[in-house]
């Protein structure tokens, strides 16, 4: 379903990303992991449009589509929730949700995404009319995961879910993405958590300054020393 080959990505002199390849399929999870600085948002805002690579090459269903702009990028079906949520403040829970529906133009579609929404996340219908910024950080996750859901997107791009968030609220959230996998949404998933991002993956790519340098199944990658050592303390 996405293609990533050979990928490189510069923020003037720094070249944060080098010549990185991945890929997902349909239906699958896959988590790249990595520690602080390792270049996992900066492919996220790539795939998404937001930043340009300097080579290689990303296909979205055997598309091109590292020239196309953001907006082209989520109607062709790909939405990202970024990190830190980033969740309209002044903005009621409902208007929020609706922002994410903006390209569908189709009313009745968009409640019939909002009654499927509310079902998988019950505290934003009982919190819909309330300020996005008075939620907690775990319940803004979860709207702007229901935000980007609201595009009904064939991939969903999360960059660090668990970030700020108390294990009970991570444990929910996680349950959630396998929810959303199982209603048929492929995800890629970035995380600094690479426990819990392993343990819901088919299969995750390991990153260090900018290189991939580990890949496996989930199970493999949980399982193997370097990962033990270097993200788990083992
Ligand atoms: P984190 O988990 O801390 O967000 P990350 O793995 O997502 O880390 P990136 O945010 O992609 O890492 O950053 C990769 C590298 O690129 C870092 O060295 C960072 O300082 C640098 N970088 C990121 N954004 C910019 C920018 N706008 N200008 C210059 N350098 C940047």
């Amino acid at each position: 379903m996405l293609k990533v080959e050979n990928i490189s990505v510069h923020y003037g002199m720094i070249e944060a990303v080098k010549n990185v390849s991945f890929e997902v399929k349909a239906g699958e999870i896959v988590s790249l992991i990595g520690a602080n600085g390792a270049g996992k948002t900066t492919i996220l805002r790539t795939i998404s449009g937001l930043v340009r690579p300097s080579q290689g090459r990303i296909q979205f269903e055997g598309k091109p589509i590292e020239k196309l702009v953001p907006q082209k990028i989520v109607a062709s079906g790909l939405a990202q929730v970024p990190e830190g949520r980033h969740v309209f403040s002044g903005l009621s829970v409902m208007e929020n949700l609706e922002m994410g529906a903006y390209l569908v133009k189709d009313k009745k579609k968009i409640s019939e995404t909002l009654e499927m929404i509310f079902d998988r996340f019950p505290i934003l219908a009982e919190r819909k009319n309330q300020d996005a910024s008075t939620l907690s950080g775990g319940e803004q996750q979860m709207l702007a995961m229901g935000r980007a859901l609201m595009s009904q997107p064939k991939l969903l791009l999360l960059d660090e879910p668990s970030m700020g968030l108390a294990p009970i609220f991570i444990q929910e959230i996680f349950n959630i993405i396998q929810e959303i996998k199982k209603q048929g949404t492929t995800v890629l998933l970035i995380e600094q958590n690479a426990k819990i991002a392993l343990s819901i993956a088919d299969r995750g790519y390991v990153l260090e300054t900018g290189n991939v340098v580990l890949k496996g199944s989930g199970k493999e990658l949980l399982a193997s020393d370097e990962v033990q050592k270097a993200y788990l303390g083992g």
